[in-house]
């Protein structure tokens, strides 16, 4: 996945603001952030989306949640409230096929999302 830019930020090619890394997964701030909190969970593994998921690699994704978890505590917004968001395709407003879990908090948010 050459051309992945996730890839490229988990291979240590691009820059990014790290937050959390273990072995198979890794977090660092989303570059625009939505929310004082905004971090980005992926799998160091390239999956294109949630459709792409199977029995195989669907334990990667209770590692992001916990890794989403770890984020929260170190951020001090467990307690208060944070949002997880995976977006799937193009009508979610998924951007970057490698799948990603948003970690959004240190603001109210509304619900829905528009
Ligand atoms: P999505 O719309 O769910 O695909 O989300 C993609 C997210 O990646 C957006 O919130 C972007 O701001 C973020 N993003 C894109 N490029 C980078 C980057 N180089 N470093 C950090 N976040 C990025």
């Amino acid at each position: 996945m050459d051309q992945c830019i996730f890839c490229k930020i988990a291979s240590g090619a691009l820059q990014a603001d790290r937050v959390y890394e273990d072995d198979e997964v890794l977090a660092f701030r989303d570059i625009a952030p939505l929310a004082p909190t905004h971090v980005l969970v992926i799998p160091k593994r390239h999956i294109d989306t949630l459709n792409d998921l199977d029995e195989l690699s669907s334990p990667l994704v209770g590692r992001m949640f916990l890794a989403a978890r770890e984020v929260a505590l170190r951020d001090g917004i467990s307690e208060r409230g944070y949002r997880t968001v995976m977006n799937c395709n193009a009508e979610a407003g998924q951007v970057i096929f490698h799948i990603h879990l948003h970690v959004i908090g240190g603001r109210p948010m509304g619900w829905p999302p528009g």
